[in-house]
């Protein structure tokens, strides 16, 4: 995808509502620190315009990045800082599940974790989720330049079995400082967005 534009359309906060696009979208979600900005921002090959967390979990917002007027990233709220408050953990969940119930353009949402670390309990739950409002995961493995190459098809094998993915759960191994796996990532989004 040659990207052409890119803006940052819609800030949803926790009373707003879901806007009703009418050109597919792309979800991403994770837990704060996972890498989600650095990921927005390598595809979309901009140094800043995805927020990075500065101060994470706090920033509670789904926000819509409009790529070249074709299709949407939408930018789901990190999850699992260890400082958030109930109230703020609650209302992720409430936009979260809004979100999720409500859009219709909805085609994949990626999953972030961190190929370094089995994921937590968070994501686990955050994959149940996703399968249960009907969609299909798609795992992306974030910051692949911190484990060694030899180290990378177990450490996949973790991720996969420890969120219960199946077998036919695609899972993306991708770094934001050699921007390995970008090229296929963005394949991946061509294909379901039908570009
Ligand atoms: P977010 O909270 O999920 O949006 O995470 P950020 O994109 O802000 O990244 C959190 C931290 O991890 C920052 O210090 C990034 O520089 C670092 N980081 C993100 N992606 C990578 C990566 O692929 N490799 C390495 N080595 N560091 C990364």
């Amino acid at each position: 995808m040659i990207i052409k534009n890119v803006s940052l359309e819609t800030v949803c906060g926790i009373s707003s509502s879901i806007p009703d696009n009418d050109k597919p979208e792309i979800a991403f979600a994770g837990k704060s620190n996972v890498g989600k900005s650095s990921l927005i921002n390598s595809l979309i090959n901009r140094k800043s315009l995805a927020r990075t967390s500065s101060q994470p979990g706090k920033t509670q917002t789904i926000n819509y990045y409009n790529i070249n007027d074709m299709l949407y990233f939408v930018d789901l709220p990190g999850y699992g800082y260890a400082k958030t408050s109930e109230t703020i953990r609650e209302q992720w969940g409430m936009m979260v599940e809004r979100y999720l119930m409500n859009s219709k353009q909805l085609k994949v949402i990626f999953l972030l974790v961190d190929i370094r670390h089995e994921p937590s309990l968070n994501d686990k739950n955050m994959y149940d989720w996703i399968v249960y409002h009907g969609f299909m995961p798609v795992i992306i493995a974030t910051k692949l330049d911190k484990i060694k190459r030899s180290q990378v098809a177990k450490h996949i094998k973790m991720i996969k079995e420890s969120l219960g993915a199946t077998s036919e759960t695609k899972i993306f191994p991708f770094s934001s400082l050699t921007k390995q796996g970008k090229d296929e990532i963005w394949a991946y989004i061509e294909t379901v967005c039908e570009l």
